[in-house]
């Protein structure tokens, strides 16, 4: 049997996406096939279809780290055939085939239920990145940030990990103030609960020396480099910074006047090998107490496989604002 797939090919140009039909056989044997219903598009799924070595080492390839679909078969687990699951991270889309794919077959540990009244569309339009969201917000939580203690920031506020961050933090009546380098979204950002809006070149000026003010009680960093080190600089005392990207850069440079005059932490952010039980948590979080308001606000665009390859540079650009959900055929 056939199924379509996008591919990632390396050419003497470089590296072309291509539609393909594929053998379903190809997939291998074992663990779970699943019929996908939809994607969406990371970050890291632009690297990887752009033959980013450090995400996916083999090339032909099927990019698309976030799936959501239907068990057809199971040979291990806990799944049957008809149920509604959602699969992130792990391997998937990096050097297992992904979701750009009417088909994946993946291990039964990298799956979790759909929670009920989650609509599989809306699943991917949160995604990794909306898992990845959850996990920062809940590791700030973790370490007492509340929002008694004042601000809260998100860097990169605008992409698929800050612009839902915000809408969380918003929703849990955190005062969010959002960092971007895109002027013409200061009104989508108010929108998803932004009390606040600063420019990112006026944000890193501020935070130029050593130590800045004292202003926000906790962070959410989608960009690591100095954006991250403006981010720690400016915590109160006590206060926590999540760091889970490097859309800006992968290099921290800065003191630790911060973190031993004002006892600040730095807490990393893993939502790829982070053990099924914990995403099922976040899931079924995402889906209840902490949905965002108005999801559709969320969606930059709806795409099917055949318009990914267009995404892809404006992602990387850093471009997007919000989310891209990719619709598989049925
Ligand atoms: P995204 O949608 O591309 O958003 C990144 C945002 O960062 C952009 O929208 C832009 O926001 C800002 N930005 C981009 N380039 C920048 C630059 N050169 N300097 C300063 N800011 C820049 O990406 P995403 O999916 O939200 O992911 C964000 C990061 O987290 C990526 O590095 C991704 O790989 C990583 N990530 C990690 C995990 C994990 O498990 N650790 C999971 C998901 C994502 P503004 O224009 O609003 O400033």
């Amino acid at each position: 049997m056939t199924f379509k797939a996008l591919q990632t090919r390396e050419t003497e140009a470089g590296y072309s996406n291509v539609l393909v039909d594929r053998e379903l056989s190809e997939l291998g044997e074992g663990g779970v096939l699943v019929r996908v219903q939809w994607s969406s598009l990371n970050y890291k799924d632009a690297l990887s279809a752009t033959g980013n070595k450090g995400v996916t080492r083999q090339f032909p390839h099927t990019p698309g780290i976030d799936a959501v679909g239907v068990v057809e078969e199971a040979s291990d687990g806990p799944f049957s055939a008809g149920d509604a699951v959602i699969c992130t991270g792990y391997d998937l889309g990096m050097n297992t085939d992904g979701g750009y794919a009417e088909y994946i077959r993946v291990p039964a540990e990298w799956l979790v239920p759909l929670p009920e009244g989650l609509a599989p569309r809306d699943a991917m339009l949160l995604g990794t990145a909306g898992l990845t969201a959850a996990l920062s917000v809940e590791s700030l939580l973790d370490t007492g940030v509340n929002p008694d203690q004042g601000p809260v920031l998100v860097t990169g506020a605008t992409g698929g990990v800050g612009s839902i961050s915000v809408a969380i933090l918003a929703k849990l009546g955190f005062e969010v103030v959002a960092v971007s380098g895109k002027a013409d979204a200061h009104e989508w950002l108010t929108e998803l609960g932004a009390s606040r809006i600063i420019d990112r070149n006026d944000f890193l000026e501020s935070a130029a020396k050593p130590m800045a003010k004292e202003q926000w009680s906790g962070a959410v960093d989608c960009v690591g480099g100095e954006m991250l080190a403006a981010a720690l600089k400016g915590l109160k005392y006590g206060g926590s910074a999540t760091c889970c990207g490097l859309a800006g850069s992968p290099k921290l440079e800065m003191t630790v006047f911060p973190f031993i005059l004002r006892g600040v932490n730095l807490l990393g952010v893993d939502s790829v090998e982070l053990p099924c039980e914990i995403k099922q948590q976040m899931w079924q979080l995402l889906a209840d107490e902490w949905m965002p308001k108005d999801l559709s606000l969320l969606e930059a665009a709806q795409t099917e496989l055949s318009g990914v390859t267009d995404w892809v540079d404006r992602i990387l650009a850093g471009g997007v604002r919000g989310r891209v959900v990719v619709k598989l055929p049925e």
